[in-house]
């Protein structure tokens, strides 16, 4: 099969024939129809998530139809269309899996990081950690759903967990790109107003953000309209933390959803005080997974795709690195 290599870091990814692999028990062997490319995959390429596998096959926002099934499956089948995320699998046993976060598990193994991913042919994956799609997206569109979604979802997730009975009703987004452009669809449907933040002067994201849905857009360095009751930062820019507590309300909740961010400069105290909250986002656990999906079978997301050949890998990846891209680049086999 052909796949998209990397062999060091940081490094350009290289493009092999691979022998197709062999599912394992509990495992089945996917054929790649589409799997889109995310922030985390150029930290890996550009080594600044330091412990891959070498040499590895990245890519976590997979979808494919399933080709065949190791020994001991059962959940799956053949010809069925799944999504494989970024939990490749967590070890079930740990303190954190027992507690319900396996998120947080200790031995976890990550798609396209600690496994072998979706920038190939080929894949195989544990049945327990895919998810059916819902069958009105085609495959290309609902790659981005796998991570940006996924991954999105959860941070949204924990900011209107945390509000509880507080409710938000004005929601900030810092970073408008795969992630946010799902996220904001999701807000708006379920009654929130949307303040998206991009890089300062990016009129065309702005534009963009309007047009799926958000109130006001601006600049990151903008102060918006109304005081935040939650804000969400996707871009990986620690500089990014104390302008959105600036622009949050009084018991104000940050959530960080990346999993790489660049130092947060020294702020005052008084941008925290009032009970304000800054928190972080790790992984996915199969409940935000089931979570995510159900509700993008409930409300129809548009996901704004820029496709691309597998053997163009690297121009993707370059493209989404230089902030060209609108929405997600989805890598086509
Ligand atoms: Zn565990
Ligand atoms: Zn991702």
């Amino acid at each position: 099969m052909k796949a998209m290599v990397l062999e060091q870091q940081p490094g350009r990814l290289i493009s092999k024939e691979l022998p197709i692999p062999v599912p394992g028990p509990k495992e089945v062997l996917i054929k790649v129809e589409a799997c889109g490319v995310c922030r985390t995959d150029l930290h890996i390429v550009d080594g600044e998530l330091n412990r891959p596998k070498l040499p590895l096959i990245p890519g976590h926002e997979v979808v494919g139809t399933i080709v065949e099934t190791g020994s001991r499956t059962h959940l799956r089948r053949t010809g069925e269309r799944v999504g494989v995320p970024w939990l490749f699998k967590s070890c079930g046993v740990c303190r954190y899996c027992r507690q319900g976060n396996e998120n947080l598990c200790e031995h976890a193994l990550f798609t396209g990081y600690t496994a072998d991913g979706g920038y190939a042919e080929f894949m195989t994956a544990n049945e327990n950690f895919i998810y059916p799609l819902p069958p009105d997206y085609d495959s290309i569109k609902a790659a981005p759903l796998l991570c940006a979604g996924l991954i999105g979802f959860r941070s949204y997730r924990m900011a209107d967990e945390t509000a509880g009975e507080r409710r938000i009703k004005n929601l900030g987004l810092y970073g408008f790109g795969a992630a946010a452009h799902i996220i904001v669809q999701i807000a708006v449907a379920q009654g929130k107003e949307v303040f998206a933040f991009t890089k300062d002067g990016d009129r065309e994201k702005q534009e963009f953000a309007l047009d799926l849905g958000a109130s006001w857009a601006g600049g990151s360095s903008d102060m918006p309209p109304k005081p935040l009751d939650a804000a969400i930062i996707f871009a990986p820019a620690g500089s990014l933390v104390p302008k959105a507590l600036k622009a949050l309300d009084k018991g104000g909740i940050l959530v960080c959803a990346g999993i790489y961010m660049s130092d947060i400069p020294a702020f005052p105290y008084e941008l925290l005080w009032w009970e304000r909250k800054v928190l972080s986002v790790a992984n996915l656990t199969r409940n935000d997974g089931y979570g995510f999906m159900e509700i993008a079978s409930e409300i129809r997301l548009h996901t704004e795709i820029t496709p691309y050949p597998l053997k163009q890998a690297n121009a993707a990846l370059d493209h989404l690195r230089s902030g060209r891209l609108k929405g997600a680049a989805v890598l086509i086999p």
